[in-house]
């Protein structure tokens, strides 16, 4: 049976292997549910450009309480639509609702606001994902260059061929990538030079060392100057004290993301921080970076 862990959370770590089997099941069981009548939701978590101290764009991330009040990772969500064949459909119906909200925050006068969504493994290599994207796209009458994709490495380097094609095609278009997690996975440099990437995603296991440990410090500086090399962007994760910020802004780094700008939060929460202009101004002003 599956286990409540804490406070509403699901867990299936002491399951035999047919047991967890069987609750991927009617997990994926409830997410057929979920997906038809409503009992998914998303939060968004804005990054800030580190040159305006503005909000300049939010993530996605989806949302899950089963109607019997257990709050599911998405993690184990993701897991469960991937086993269930539902992949599909979830990443669309988060595709949409994200493009459809933030063509309400356009209309709300918010007009450079971007929306970040991520793109699970299966969900990649699903062939009409371009279509898909292109669609959802139009049907929310979204422009492409406000979206961007994130992808882990390692869902990039199961299939280079397939990525470098797909991600050449949306970037034609305008929707700008992102490489999630970056350094937080076994795959090499080599293939930066090969997939067309506009941004790099500083995984928030370097963050959390950063700056008190020179080793983590070091890295996140030289990924920062690679990047930029590269043409790339960078937005660092897991941004959660004053002082990483501090490093950040003085590193060049581009934008941050993290709980001490703000948590993932529901989309009118997300409003009333765009009414307020609520950004790092104040940061900003002790470091004094400018445009390049
Ligand atoms: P991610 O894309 O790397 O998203 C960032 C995760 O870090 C989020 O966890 C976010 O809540 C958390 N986070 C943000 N700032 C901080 C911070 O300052 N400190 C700490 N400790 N954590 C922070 P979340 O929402 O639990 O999502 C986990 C992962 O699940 C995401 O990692 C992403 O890979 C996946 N995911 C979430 N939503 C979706 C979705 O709609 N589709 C797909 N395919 N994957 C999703
Ligand atoms: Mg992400
Ligand atoms: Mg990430
Ligand atoms: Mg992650």
């Amino acid at each position: 049976r599956a286990k409540l862990e804490g406070p509403g959370t699901l867990c299936y770590e002491d399951a035999s292997s047919g047991e967890a089997e069987l609750q991927r099941f009617r997990l994926g069981f409830a997410l057929r549910d979920a997906l038809a009548r409503g009992g998914l939701h998303v939060h968004y978590q804005p990054q800030v450009d580190l040159v305006s101290g503005k909000i300049c764009a939010v993530e996605a991330l989806v949302r899950w309480t089963t109607a019997d009040g257990v709050e599911v990772s998405p993690a184990m969500l993701i897991a469960a639509a991937e086993e269930c064949g539902l992949i599909g459909e979830l990443g669309d119906w988060v595709l949409r609702t994200a493009c459809s909200q933030l063509v309400r925050w356009h209309q709300l006068g918010f007009a450079g606001l971007r929306v970040a969504v991520n793109l699970s493994a299966r969900q990649f290599s699903m062939p009409s994902l371009v279509t898909d994207i292109m669609r959802t796209l139009d049907e929310v009458g979204l422009e492409p260059r406000f979206l961007d994709l994130e992808l882990t490495e390692s869902v990039l380097m199961r299939d280079m061929e397939h990525a470098i094609e797909c991600l050449s095609v949306l970037r034609r278009q305008g929707v700008r990538i992102c490489l999630d997690d970056f350094g937080a996975g076994y795959s090499s440099l080599a293939y930066l030079q090969v997939l067309p990437i506009d941004v790099l995603k500083v995984d928030r296991s370097f963050m959390a060392r950063v700056p008190e440990a020179a080793n983590a410090a070091a890295i996140v500086d030289a990924i920062i100057t690679m990047a930029h090399s590269l043409g790339m962007r960078v937005i660092a994760e897991g941004v959660e004290r004053e002082v990483q910020c501090d490093f950040l802004s003085r590193h060049m780094c581009d934008e941050v993301q993290g709980y001490y700008v703000c948590k993932p939060v529901p989309a009118e929460a997300v409003t009333s921080l765009l009414r307020d202009g609520v950004g790092l101004q104040d940061h900003l002003l002790r470091f004094n970076r400018r445009e390049p």
